[in-house]
């Protein structure tokens, strides 16, 4: 089973996404709502909000557990991204749930480019439409990390293993590709 973080930002749309490719998702809001999952989405949205969130709920400790533990695959969109990070640069005190081995800068195109599409090249699928808001990148990335898809140099997209992470938000496009991935990354 497949569950979307619904606790603030862009769920709404991960589960339309889902649903195109025929999967009904669960939204997750507690503890105990992951129990079954193989596979959660964390959307976009604001970041601070989602760990602030996750923390008092107790989803926090309880996603991290399964992440572990190696029975449940991540992929986090833009602030899900974040969230799912080792190093917030610059907040060092944000509520995150610190399982990708990646720093991620937030707000890393600078606020006078808030928003903007430009087609990324992702490594396995090729050209995709990259919808970036006020978009992070990940910075000094770990050795098992891999990069999927860069802008001007920049990694936008990234693969550990079953967490997928992403700058930009493919649930806000029709193209189905990134969420297909996902859900064969996490053998659903
Ligand atoms: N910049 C936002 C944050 O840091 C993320 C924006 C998004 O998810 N579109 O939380």
């Amino acid at each position: 089973m497949v569950g979307v973080l619904a606790l603030q930002g862009d769920f709404r749309e991960h589960k339309e996404a889902l649903r195109r490719l025929g999967v009904e998702a669960k939204e997750v809001r507690k503890p105990e709502h992951l129990e079954g999952l193989k596979a959660l989405i964390v959307p976009g949205g604001e970041s601070t909000t989602i760990g602030k969130l996750a923390r008092e709920y107790g989803l926090e400790g309880a996603v991290r557990e399964r992440v572990e533990e190696g029975s449940l695959a991540l992929f986090g969109t833009c602030a899900g991204a974040i969230w799912m990070a080792k190093e917030i640069l610059g907040y060092p005190e944000q509520p995150r749930l610190g399982v990708l081995d990646v720093a991620v800068e937030r707000n890393a195109f600078g606020r006078q480019v808030e928003s903007f599409e430009e087609v990324v090249e992702v490594r396995g699928l090729g050209p995709f439409p990259g919808v970036f808001i006020r978009a992070p990148v990940f910075r000094r990335l770990g050795e098992g990390v891999e990069v999927l898809a860069e802008l001007g140099g920049l990694p936008v997209l990234v693969r550990q293993g079953k967490l997928l992470a992403s700058s930009f938000h493919p649930e806000l496009t029709e193209d189905p590709r990134l969420h297909r991935h996902f859900l064969e990354l996490a053998g659903v």
